[in-house]
């Protein structure tokens, strides 16, 4: 059992900085959490509290509900893999990972037997008398994972572990910790700046920006119902685009560019859109749920190609509007023909996809979009 609570947790530096302001987050036993967020958003210094690398300025924090505030890092019970490896150059991958369990005490037949098998499961077995210069970046990283694993831990955290490697080995890596997170059935904690890597590893993502937890949820929940335009951005790649539209009518219609354009909102979205009649707001719309269609027709946005990125499965078309604002949009679309830049082409949004944003506040504009509830959690 491994549960760990953050209860109204900040981190305040000198000169009253505030790094991480009242986060309210909730590890489950066995759960694999990431933390997501631009540079400078906090995570580290949330992942550090938990480790007990930082002392916390406010609130609480519980592992298994017992409180870890004033706990020393050791006696947390809890590994940490860090983005440099922190590996000792002068010792061999062995003792590096036996290293502390000796300082531990443990006896040395129970590390050697560890140590054999947390290298086995990493397939790092014939490296074990190599000195750390003497192994790739990937391997490396195993090594700082082995001697995490061989400490037996409650809570595994990463500290964005992947960032050093190329972008091939990134991936490959990714598995690998996905796959040990269920061999090993623990509880870990990732914090990444690439929200590729929490969408694909989490079972549970935990966005931040400016210090302040914005939503928490499964990846795919966080996809389809993002709770502001931040998070809305963030995740997903290309982001999400965002058209100004005013809504005119009794909320059952969307205009364009100054009223270049119209188009009409789904019907599950109005009731929601009515509080908005006569103001902006900024509409929306997933790359691929933008749909290529042969020509004008109602409800289609005529756009003009400025970029054609063909990557191969499919294509990322980077457009501009027709209308007076020529506001950007990207849409992905399957190679079935070739684009030119310049050319007009049409699209029509899924607008059952449509998400919609209050322009001031940038929080959501749809109460229940059909969402498995997200908690909502940004002020
Ligand atoms: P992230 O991991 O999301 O990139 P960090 O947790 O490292 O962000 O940092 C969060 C904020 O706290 C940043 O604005 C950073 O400059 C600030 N910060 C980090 N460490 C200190 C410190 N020792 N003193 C003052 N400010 C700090």
């Amino acid at each position: 059992m491994a549960k760990v609570e953050l209860k109204g947790i900040s981190k305040v530096y000198e000169g009253n900085i505030r790094a991480v302001d009242n986060a309210n987050i909730t590890v489950e036993d066995k759960e694999f959490v990431v933390f997501v967020g631009p540079s400078g958003c906090g995570k580290s210094t949330t992942l550090r509290m938990v480790a007990g690398l930082e002392d916390i300025s406010e609130g609480e924090l519980l592992i298994d509900g017992e409180r870890m505030n004033d706990t020393p890092p050791k006696d947390r019970n809890i590994a940490m893999v860090f983005q440099n490896y922190a590996l000792y150059p002068h010792m061999t991958v062995y003792d590096n990972m036996a290293f502390g369990l000796r300082i531990k005490k443990v006896e040395k037949v129970e590390i050697d037997r560890r140590v054999h098998e947390a290298a086995r499961i990493l397939d790092i077995e014939k490296f074990l008398d190599r000195k750390p210069k003497a192994l790739s970046g990937g391997q490396r990283q195993r090594v700082a994972v082995g001697r995490a694993i061989v400490r037996n831990p409650k809570v595994f955290l990463f500290d964005e572990p992947l960032s050093n490697l190329d972008a091939k080995l990134r991936v490959t890596m990714r598995g690998e910790i996905s796959s040990l997170h269920y061999r090993l059935n623990a509880t870990m904690i990732y914090v990444t700046h690439d929200q590729v890597e929490a969408m694909t590893m989490a079972s549970k993502i935990v966005v931040m920006k400016d210090g302040k937890v914005q939503q928490i949820g499964a990846p795919l929940d966080l996809y389809a119902y993002p709770i502001n335009k931040f998070v809305a951005g963030f995740i997903g790649s290309p982001p999400m685009n965002f058209i100004t539209v005013k809504v005119t009518g009794s909320g059952d219609a969307l205009e364009l560019d100054e009223g270049s354009f119209k188009i009409k909102p789904h019907p599950n979205h109005v009731a929601d859109l009515k509080k908005f009649i006569g103001k902006e707001v900024f509409f929306g719309i997933r790359p691929e749920d933008l749909q290529l269609v042969p020509s004008q027709q109602a409800d289609s946005l005529p756009v003009k190609i400025t970029v054609v990125e063909p990557l191969g499965a499919d294509i990322h078309l980077w457009l501009t509007t027709v209308g007076s604002l020529a506001q950007q949009v990207v849409a992905r679309t399957e190679p079935i023909q070739t684009f030119k830049v310049n050319d007009i082409v049409h699209f029509v949004p899924r607008l059952e996809k449509a998400r919609y944003f209050d322009k001031d506040t940038e929080l959501s504009a749809l109460t229940n979009a059909g969402s498995k509830s997200p908690i909502p959690i940004a002020k």
